[in-house]
């Protein structure tokens, strides 16, 4: 079980060109469907020039109105949301992050205070030992490369076993919610929370998204170019942001960004 994928939606509707653009800011507008609720979302991004990482917010806000328009149809149809503040079983899965997840999370920890970053840096050491005494380093690694959601399954649930908590969970609850990663958000359940203790694909049942936008961003390229999946589990992010220290991203206006992502997110070619 990792906190990845999902099933298709059933329906979406994305604009990919902006209803108004000026030298400051690009607006789309999107007609969210799914089931029979509907959502008009307004994405806004600036034209000044940003990398991946900071055009994450615009994507993680954006994200919470899918996830939102997804409780509203789940509640609808009468099945009601197991997830709650202070429920953190989940915070024990695989929890796949994009590249720029995992330098915006690396920054995040170098912003907070001594105290608490010597904390969230001592867990993440601990959490990447436990993960290699269980031998499973170097397969998390490159686990964006296996080849089916099967052989996947397979490790999440050998990632799970090894029972250490996100970094970041504090109390069983996110200690970063505002910044949580994309497939965090993504990840709600309508079956009873005490099976997320023993995740399986036949007791845990996934509130279905209207859109997928952590897929799209697996595959979307530091300059908004279309790539293979690219992932890591997030256990792994400060690591793995050390390592790319050195390199910088290229940057673009938001909003030729933000159109390149709603393209892909509605399956479209790159405009
Ligand atoms: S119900 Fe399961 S998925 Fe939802 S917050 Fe609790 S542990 Fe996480
Ligand atoms: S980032 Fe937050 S929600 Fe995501 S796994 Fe960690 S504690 Fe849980």
């Amino acid at each position: 079980m990792t906190k990845r994928g999902g099933k298709k939606p059933t329906k979406k509707t994305a604009a990919t060109k902006p209803v108004r653009a000026t030298d400051a800011a690009a607006e789309f507008r999107l007609n969210l469907t799914f089931g029979e609720s509907r959502r008009p979302v307004t994405v806004l991004a600036p034209m000044t020039p940003l990398d991946l990482t900071e055009l994450l917010p615009i994507l993680q806000q954006f994200d919470n109105e899918v996830v939102s328009l997804a409780e509203e149809e789940t509640a609808r149809v009468g099945k009601p949301i197991s997830c709650c503040a202070g429920c953190g079983a989940c915070c024990r899965q695989l929890v796949p992050v994009a590249p720029s997840e995992a330098r915006r999370l690396s920054a995040l920890v170098a912003s907070m205070d001594d105290e608490r970053r010597a904390t969230i840096q001592r867990r993440f050491a601990d959490a990447v030992d436990a993960y290699e005494r269980a031998g499973l380093l170097d397969r998390l690694a490159t686990a964006h490369q296996l080849p089916d959601e099967q052989a996947r399954g397979e490790l999440g649930v050998e990632y799970f076993r090894v029972d250490v908590a996100c970094p970041f969970l504090e109390n069983e609850s996110c200690g970063i919610y505002p910044d949580r990663p994309l497939a965090c958000r993504e990840f709600l359940v309508t079956s009873p929370a005490e099976n997320c203790r023993d995740p399986g694909p036949d007791n845990i049942e996934r509130v279905k998204m209207p859109a997928q936008l952590s897929e799209t961003l697996y595959r979307f390229g530091p300059t908004g170019e279309r790539q293979p999946a690219e992932w890591i589990p997030l256990v792994m992010s400060l690591r793995r942001a050390e390592q790319k220290a050195d390199s910088q991203l290229p940057r673009q206006p938001g909003g030729e960004f933000v159109q390149k992502f709603l393209s892909q997110l509605s399956g479209g070619r790159r405009p």
